[in-house]
């Protein structure tokens, strides 16, 4: 059956995936295609949203009749697990097939004070980083709003599944997984809506973070049409070096996407996260620190130093412990807020820069 991404889209025969509609799209379905009341629209909304359903079978309040009508006009879960990996420190990596056979994943990373996941919002992507392992795949596909929304629906109904959390078991959504968010950013907008209304998973502005690689103009579309946090893939601190390791900087330079940040406007106390990867003997040096903390002046930043993750196949390397620390201190001296992250899931491919649909046993 094929699938339609919404209500538009649908032919006679072909099934609207309700997982990528908003409240009020799927109202429009429930009451021009269906026929029914617009409060079935809610009903079935939270079923999707709040309870995880995947089976219109689920929904035991709607009558007999209608989730039969249901099942012929519309499907609900797009993707389907395919893979599963566990690290020694808790993280979970999930492998999903989408409807055409194409494989994402997502991350879950639970903490003592969260539980995050990470999510993919392309198959593949098409930056081409040097560095990044999902660039090696080159992009396959946007994924639609429903695909986005679905990973996160799946894992939460999974977490309480296998009694890994209670009810409503994330807390925290980063949009760091495969692909460039900025890129597909129609979907990603209504993947958002849908996971920040309060019909649905209801998740805070706070606790989600969407991080791009710097397409300078969707950063502005970005400040103007979301209301979530930004983290931006910085990774250098020279134009050269950048453009070396990062192909998009050569459309949009250091001092262009600098200039998009500090021109955002942010709310109270928020602050926009600066990613830097460290590699050995590539953007580690004690210049670089000093230069990077020149870079972000006066914009309200905070530096997440990300020790870089080795894959097979890529020639860089992690740095020593000792120096990413160092690099930490330059900053800290120079009263920017800067963490050195640590690595999680390392052990099956899940960390950052790993994700490439390999099965964790490389
Ligand atoms: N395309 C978006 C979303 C992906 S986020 C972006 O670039 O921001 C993935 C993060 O992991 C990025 O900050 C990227 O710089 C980082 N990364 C990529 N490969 C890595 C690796 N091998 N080790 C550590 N971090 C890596």
């Amino acid at each position: 059956m094929a699938v339609a991404t919404g209500v538009q889209a649908a032919g006679a025969d072909e099934a609207v995936e309700l997982s990528g509609l908003t409240l009020p799209e799927l109202e429009r379905f429930v009451t021009e295609k269906l026929g029914e009341r617009p409060f079935r629209a809610r009903q079935i909304y939270r079923w999707i949203h709040q309870r995880a359903a995947v089976d219109f079978e689920e929904m035991t309040d709607l009558s007999k009749e209608l989730r039969r009508r249901l099942k012929e006009r519309a499907g609900i879960a797009t993707l389907r697990k395919d893979l599963e990996l566990r690290a020694a420190d808790g993280t979970i990596k999930y492998r999903f097939q989408t409807s055409d056979g194409r494989l994402i994943e997502a991350v879950y990373m639970p903490a003592e004070d969260r539980r995050t996941l990470c999510v993919s919002t392309q198959a593949g992507c098409a930056m081409a980083c040097t560095f990044c392992m999902t660039a090696t795949l080159g992009l396959q596909r946007h994924l639609t709003a429903g695909e986005i929304v679905a990973q996160v629906n799946w894992v939460n109904g999974e977490l309480v599944r296998a009694e890994l959390a209670s009810l409503r078991p994330l807390t925290n959504l980063v949009f760091m997984g495969m692909g460039e968010p900025l890129h597909n950013f129609e979907n990603l907008k209504t993947a958002l809506a849908i996971l920040q209304s309060e019909e649905g998973a209801n998740f805070s502005h706070r606790h989600i973070t969407v991080s791009t690689v710097g397409l300078v103009p969707m950063i502005e579309r970005f400040a103007r049409e979301l209301d979530v946090k930004l983290a931006v893939s910085l990774n250098a601190s020279s134009d050269e070096q950048r453009s070396a390791i990062m192909p998009i900087n050569r459309k949009w330079n250091i001092a262009s996407l600098l200039e998009a940040c500090r021109k955002m406007p942010l709310r109270q106390g928020r602050r926009i996260t600066f990613e830097y990867v460290l590699m050995k003997g590539i953007n580690d040096s004690e210049q670089d620190a000093h230069r990077l903390a020149e870079l972000l002046r006066g914009i309200p930043a905070k530096v997440n130093l990300i020790p870089y993750n080795e894959n097979p196949g890529l020639p860089y390397q992690s740095p020593d412990q000792t120096r990413a620390e160092a690099f930490r201190e330059i900053l800290a001296n120079s009263r920017i807020a800067a963490f050195v992250r640590q690595n999680r899931g390392r052990d099956i491919a899940a960390a950052c820069g790993q994700l490439a649909n390999r099965d964790g046993s490389t």
